[in-house]
Protein backbone atom coordinates (compact mmCIF):
# COMPACT_ATOMS: atom_id res chain seq x y z
CA UNK A 1 0.00 0.00 0.00
CA UNK A 2 1.64 3.14 -0.90
CA UNK A 3 0.67 6.06 1.21
CA UNK A 4 0.41 9.52 -0.46
CA UNK A 5 0.14 12.64 0.68
CA UNK A 6 -1.05 15.94 -1.17
CA UNK A 7 0.54 19.15 -0.98
CA UNK A 8 -2.70 21.89 -1.56
CA UNK A 9 -5.10 19.18 -0.92
CA UNK A 10 -8.03 21.03 -0.64
CA UNK A 11 -6.93 22.97 -3.98
CA UNK A 12 -9.35 22.64 -7.37
CA UNK A 13 -6.68 19.76 -8.48
CA UNK A 14 -5.81 18.76 -4.82
CA UNK A 15 -9.31 17.67 -4.09
CA UNK A 16 -9.67 15.90 -7.43
CA UNK A 17 -6.70 14.02 -6.52
CA UNK A 18 -7.57 13.04 -3.31
CA UNK A 19 -11.32 12.12 -4.95
CA UNK A 20 -8.88 9.76 -7.48
CA UNK A 21 -6.97 8.22 -4.85
CA UNK A 22 -10.06 7.37 -2.45
CA UNK A 23 -11.92 5.98 -5.21
CA UNK A 24 -8.41 3.32 -5.92
CA UNK A 25 -8.13 3.20 -1.41
CA UNK A 26 -8.80 -0.75 -2.28
CA UNK A 27 -5.60 -1.15 -4.86
CA UNK A 28 -2.24 -0.17 -3.44
CA UNK A 29 -2.94 3.34 -2.69
CA UNK A 30 -3.94 5.29 0.57
CA UNK A 31 -4.80 9.10 0.93
CA UNK A 32 -2.60 9.72 4.10
CA UNK A 33 -2.01 13.30 3.93
CA UNK A 34 -3.53 16.37 2.66
CA UNK A 35 -1.68 20.01 3.55
CA UNK A 36 -2.69 23.10 2.92
CA UNK A 37 -1.18 26.42 4.15
CA UNK A 38 -1.89 27.82 7.49
CA UNK A 39 -4.49 30.10 6.54
CA UNK A 40 -6.20 27.35 4.18
CA UNK A 41 -10.83 27.74 4.93
CA UNK A 42 -10.24 23.97 4.86
CA UNK A 43 -7.87 23.22 8.47
CA UNK A 44 -9.18 20.29 10.50
CA UNK A 45 -11.91 19.26 8.05
CA UNK A 46 -11.80 15.46 6.50
CA UNK A 47 -11.25 15.33 3.27
CA UNK A 48 -14.33 13.19 2.68
CA UNK A 49 -16.22 15.61 4.24
CA UNK A 50 -14.65 18.34 1.27
CA UNK A 51 -15.52 15.98 -1.35
CA UNK A 52 -19.40 15.69 -0.28
CA UNK A 53 -18.77 11.94 0.23
CA UNK A 54 -17.92 9.48 3.35
CA UNK A 55 -15.04 10.44 5.87
CA UNK A 56 -12.15 8.88 4.95
CA UNK A 57 -10.46 9.79 8.71
CA UNK A 58 -7.52 11.83 6.53
CA UNK A 59 -8.03 15.61 7.91
CA UNK A 60 -6.38 18.48 6.14
CA UNK A 61 -3.04 19.96 8.23
CA UNK A 62 -0.21 22.19 7.71
CA UNK A 63 1.81 19.59 9.42
CA UNK A 64 4.46 19.26 6.33
CA UNK A 65 7.17 17.93 8.18
CA UNK A 66 4.77 14.98 8.95
CA UNK A 67 3.42 14.34 5.87
CA UNK A 68 7.03 13.84 4.41
CA UNK A 69 7.89 11.90 7.71
CA UNK A 70 5.07 9.43 7.05
CA UNK A 71 4.09 9.61 3.01
CA UNK A 72 5.90 7.47 0.65
CA UNK A 73 5.06 9.46 -2.13
CA UNK A 74 4.01 13.60 -2.26
CA UNK A 75 2.22 15.25 -4.95
CA UNK A 76 2.43 18.79 -5.01
CA UNK A 77 -0.50 21.04 -7.32
CA UNK A 78 0.28 24.39 -4.84
CA UNK A 79 1.77 27.41 -6.58
CA UNK A 80 5.31 28.27 -7.32
CA UNK A 81 5.82 30.41 -4.55
CA UNK A 82 5.20 27.06 -1.90
CA UNK A 83 7.35 24.83 -3.79
CA UNK A 84 10.92 25.14 -2.93
CA UNK A 85 9.73 24.77 0.24
CA UNK A 86 8.43 21.74 -0.42
CA UNK A 87 11.62 20.32 -2.43
CA UNK A 88 13.98 21.03 0.47
CA UNK A 89 11.04 18.59 2.75
CA UNK A 90 11.61 16.07 -0.38
CA UNK A 91 15.83 16.72 0.04
CA UNK A 92 15.51 16.61 3.55
CA UNK A 93 13.02 13.68 4.18
CA UNK A 94 14.50 11.69 1.23
CA UNK A 95 10.53 11.31 -0.32
CA UNK A 96 9.40 10.82 -3.50
CA UNK A 97 7.75 14.18 -5.02
CA UNK A 98 5.58 14.23 -8.08
CA UNK A 99 5.02 18.43 -9.57
CA UNK A 100 2.16 19.05 -10.77
CA UNK A 101 2.50 23.12 -10.01
CA UNK A 102 3.14 25.47 -13.04
CA UNK A 103 4.63 28.90 -12.91
CA UNK A 104 7.87 27.51 -12.21
CA UNK A 105 10.86 29.30 -12.82
CA UNK A 106 14.88 28.69 -12.54
CA UNK A 107 15.03 29.08 -8.22
CA UNK A 108 12.02 26.39 -8.24
CA UNK A 109 13.99 24.01 -10.80
CA UNK A 110 16.95 24.20 -9.30
CA UNK A 111 15.25 23.17 -5.95
CA UNK A 112 14.18 20.24 -7.57
CA UNK A 113 17.49 19.58 -9.14
CA UNK A 114 18.75 19.61 -5.82
CA UNK A 115 15.71 17.45 -4.11
CA UNK A 116 16.57 14.85 -6.93
CA UNK A 117 19.47 13.81 -5.83
CA UNK A 118 18.57 12.66 -2.08
CA UNK A 119 14.78 11.87 -3.61
CA UNK A 120 13.33 10.74 -6.75
CA UNK A 121 11.54 13.57 -8.21
CA UNK A 122 8.97 14.06 -10.82
CA UNK A 123 7.95 17.57 -12.59
CA UNK A 124 5.54 17.35 -15.46
CA UNK A 125 3.76 20.93 -16.42
CA UNK A 126 0.85 18.14 -17.88
CA UNK A 127 -0.16 15.03 -16.83
CA UNK A 128 -2.51 13.98 -19.34
CA UNK A 129 -0.74 11.01 -21.80
CA UNK A 130 -1.93 13.23 -25.09
CA UNK A 131 0.13 16.09 -23.77
CA UNK A 132 3.08 14.07 -23.23
CA UNK A 133 2.23 12.54 -26.79
CA UNK A 134 1.80 15.82 -28.34
CA UNK A 135 5.27 16.73 -27.09
CA UNK A 136 7.21 13.83 -28.71
CA UNK A 137 5.33 15.02 -31.49
CA UNK A 138 6.44 18.33 -31.77
CA UNK A 139 9.96 18.03 -31.10
CA UNK A 140 10.05 15.57 -33.75
CA UNK A 141 8.23 18.08 -36.26
CA UNK A 142 10.56 20.57 -35.26
CA UNK A 143 13.68 18.51 -36.25
CA UNK A 144 12.45 17.88 -39.54
CA UNK A 145 10.98 21.53 -40.50
CA UNK A 146 13.64 24.53 -41.35
CA UNK A 147 13.16 28.25 -40.30
CA UNK A 148 10.86 28.28 -43.04
CA UNK A 149 8.47 27.21 -40.91
CA UNK A 150 7.39 29.99 -38.46
CA UNK A 151 6.30 28.04 -35.04
CA UNK A 152 3.46 29.82 -32.65
CA UNK A 153 1.69 28.39 -30.18
CA UNK A 154 -1.33 29.12 -28.85
CA UNK A 155 -2.77 28.38 -25.00
CA UNK A 156 -6.32 28.51 -23.49
CA UNK A 157 -7.07 28.63 -20.02
CA UNK A 158 -10.18 29.47 -17.34
CA UNK A 159 -10.69 32.56 -15.83
CA UNK A 160 -8.65 31.15 -12.50
CA UNK A 161 -5.71 30.79 -13.55
CA UNK A 162 -2.55 32.58 -12.25
CA UNK A 163 0.22 32.02 -14.65
CA UNK A 164 1.18 32.35 -18.35
CA UNK A 165 1.99 31.24 -20.37
CA UNK A 166 0.77 27.91 -19.40
CA UNK A 167 3.45 25.72 -18.46
CA UNK A 168 2.25 22.97 -21.07
CA UNK A 169 2.66 26.37 -23.53
CA UNK A 170 6.39 26.25 -22.09
CA UNK A 171 6.83 22.75 -22.35
CA UNK A 172 5.68 22.44 -26.09
CA UNK A 173 8.05 25.64 -27.00
CA UNK A 174 11.13 24.23 -25.56
CA UNK A 175 10.41 20.35 -27.57
CA UNK A 176 9.93 22.53 -30.53
CA UNK A 177 13.45 24.38 -29.74
CA UNK A 178 14.95 21.58 -28.70
CA UNK A 179 13.95 19.67 -32.00
CA UNK A 180 15.29 22.70 -33.92
CA UNK A 181 18.79 22.88 -31.56
CA UNK A 182 18.07 25.96 -30.45
CA UNK A 183 17.48 27.60 -26.95
CA UNK A 184 14.58 28.52 -26.38
CA UNK A 185 15.66 31.52 -24.17
CA UNK A 186 16.31 33.12 -27.52
CA UNK A 187 14.00 32.11 -29.46
CA UNK A 188 10.69 32.56 -27.34
CA UNK A 189 8.68 35.78 -28.21
CA UNK A 190 6.03 35.32 -25.57
CA UNK A 191 3.41 38.37 -26.12
CA UNK A 192 2.89 40.94 -28.88
CA UNK A 193 1.18 44.53 -28.79
CA UNK A 194 1.89 47.66 -30.88
CA UNK A 195 4.57 48.02 -33.74
CA UNK A 196 6.72 45.13 -33.25
CA UNK A 197 8.21 44.86 -36.62
CA UNK A 198 8.09 41.71 -38.75
CA UNK A 199 8.03 38.13 -37.26
CA UNK A 200 12.26 37.76 -36.45
CA UNK A 201 13.24 34.58 -37.83
CA UNK A 202 13.54 31.17 -35.86
CA UNK A 203 10.94 33.19 -33.10
CA UNK A 204 8.86 30.79 -31.05
CA UNK A 205 5.64 32.43 -30.30
CA UNK A 206 3.39 31.68 -27.17
CA UNK A 207 0.05 33.18 -26.83
CA UNK A 208 -2.44 33.52 -24.27
CA UNK A 209 -6.21 33.06 -23.56
CA UNK A 210 -7.55 33.20 -20.76
CA UNK A 211 -11.65 33.14 -19.55
CA UNK A 212 -15.14 31.16 -18.79
CA UNK A 213 -14.35 27.53 -17.46
CA UNK A 214 -12.15 25.89 -20.51
CA UNK A 215 -9.75 23.23 -18.54
CA UNK A 216 -6.70 23.64 -21.19
CA UNK A 217 -6.17 24.29 -25.00
CA UNK A 218 -2.68 23.56 -27.02
CA UNK A 219 -2.13 24.03 -30.37
CA UNK A 220 0.84 24.16 -32.44
CA UNK A 221 1.49 25.69 -35.28
CA UNK A 222 4.19 25.31 -38.51
CA UNK A 223 2.78 28.39 -40.69
CA UNK A 224 5.23 27.76 -43.97
CA UNK A 225 4.64 29.36 -47.33
CA UNK A 226 1.63 27.66 -48.53
CA UNK A 227 0.30 25.23 -46.44
CA UNK A 228 0.01 25.25 -42.14
CA UNK A 229 0.41 21.68 -40.11
CA UNK A 230 -1.50 22.48 -37.11
CA UNK A 231 -1.06 20.02 -34.01
CA UNK A 232 -4.10 20.25 -31.10
CA UNK A 233 -5.18 19.31 -28.10
CA UNK A 234 -8.42 19.72 -26.20
CA UNK A 235 -8.35 19.20 -22.34
CA UNK A 236 -12.14 18.75 -21.21
CA UNK A 237 -11.91 17.42 -17.78
CA UNK A 238 -9.67 17.94 -15.02
CA UNK A 239 -9.77 14.52 -13.13
CA UNK A 240 -7.76 13.66 -16.33
CA UNK A 241 -4.68 15.24 -15.08
CA UNK A 242 -5.54 14.09 -11.36
CA UNK A 243 -5.57 10.38 -13.01
CA UNK A 244 -2.35 11.30 -14.50
CA UNK A 245 -0.93 12.82 -11.02
CA UNK A 246 -1.53 9.57 -9.20
CA UNK A 247 -0.80 6.99 -11.98
CA UNK A 248 2.94 9.16 -11.94
CA UNK A 249 2.79 8.78 -7.59
CA UNK A 250 2.37 5.03 -7.91
CA UNK A 251 5.18 4.56 -10.37
CA UNK A 252 7.83 7.43 -8.42
CA UNK A 253 6.94 5.11 -5.30
CA UNK A 254 10.09 2.89 -4.77
CA UNK A 255 12.73 4.48 -7.17
CA UNK A 256 15.75 5.41 -7.17
CA UNK A 257 16.53 9.38 -6.38
CA UNK A 258 16.79 11.19 -9.58
CA UNK A 259 14.48 13.64 -11.87
CA UNK A 260 11.74 11.95 -13.60
CA UNK A 261 9.16 12.65 -16.55
CA UNK A 262 5.57 11.80 -17.40
CA UNK A 263 7.36 10.37 -20.48
CA UNK A 264 8.97 8.13 -17.99
CA UNK A 265 6.22 6.95 -16.68
CA UNK A 266 4.27 6.61 -19.97
CA UNK A 267 6.93 4.85 -21.64
CA UNK A 268 6.86 6.96 -24.44
P1 LIG B 1 -5.84 26.10 -6.60
O1 LIG B 1 -5.53 27.53 -6.29
O2 LIG B 1 -7.25 25.68 -6.66
O3 LIG B 1 -5.10 25.15 -5.53
C1 LIG B 1 -3.83 25.39 -4.98
C2 LIG B 1 -3.88 24.95 -3.52
O4 LIG B 1 -2.58 25.09 -2.95
C3 LIG B 1 -4.84 25.82 -2.68
O5 LIG B 1 -5.72 24.99 -1.93
C4 LIG B 1 -3.91 26.59 -1.77
O6 LIG B 1 -4.48 26.88 -0.51
C5 LIG B 1 -2.73 25.62 -1.65
N1 LIG B 1 -1.49 26.29 -1.25
C6 LIG B 1 -1.03 27.51 -1.63
N2 LIG B 1 0.12 27.80 -1.01
C7 LIG B 1 0.41 26.71 -0.22
C8 LIG B 1 1.46 26.42 0.69
N3 LIG B 1 2.45 27.29 0.91
N4 LIG B 1 1.44 25.23 1.32
C9 LIG B 1 0.43 24.35 1.13
N5 LIG B 1 -0.61 24.59 0.29
C10 LIG B 1 -0.63 25.76 -0.38
O7 LIG B 1 -5.06 25.79 -7.97
P2 LIG B 1 -5.27 24.53 -8.95
O8 LIG B 1 -6.19 24.88 -10.06
O9 LIG B 1 -5.55 23.31 -8.14
O10 LIG B 1 -3.82 24.42 -9.60
C11 LIG B 1 -2.66 24.20 -8.81
C12 LIG B 1 -1.44 24.15 -9.71
O11 LIG B 1 -1.51 22.99 -10.54
C13 LIG B 1 -1.31 25.35 -10.66
O12 LIG B 1 0.07 25.68 -10.76
C14 LIG B 1 -1.82 24.80 -11.98
O13 LIG B 1 -1.31 25.49 -13.11
C15 LIG B 1 -1.29 23.39 -11.90
N6 LIG B 1 -1.93 22.40 -12.78
C16 LIG B 1 -1.13 21.46 -13.32
C17 LIG B 1 -1.67 20.44 -14.09
C18 LIG B 1 -0.76 19.34 -14.59
O14 LIG B 1 -1.22 18.42 -15.29
N7 LIG B 1 0.54 19.37 -14.27
C19 LIG B 1 -3.05 20.41 -14.34
C20 LIG B 1 -3.86 21.40 -13.78
C21 LIG B 1 -3.29 22.39 -12.98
Amino acid sequence: MIKIGVLGGAGRMGQMIAREILAKQHAHANLHAAVEHNKSWAIGKDVGGILGIDPCGTCVTTSKHDAFKSCDVLIDFTTADALIEHAQLAHEHGRALVVGTTGLGEPEMAALKVASQKAPVLQAANMSLGVNILLSMVEKAAAMLDQEYDIEIFEAHHRHKIDAPSGTALALAESAAKGRGVSLDAALVPARYGQIGARPPGAIGVSVFRGGDVVGDHTVTFAGTGERIEFLHKASDRSLFAKGAVRAAMWLGGKPPGFYSMRDVLGI
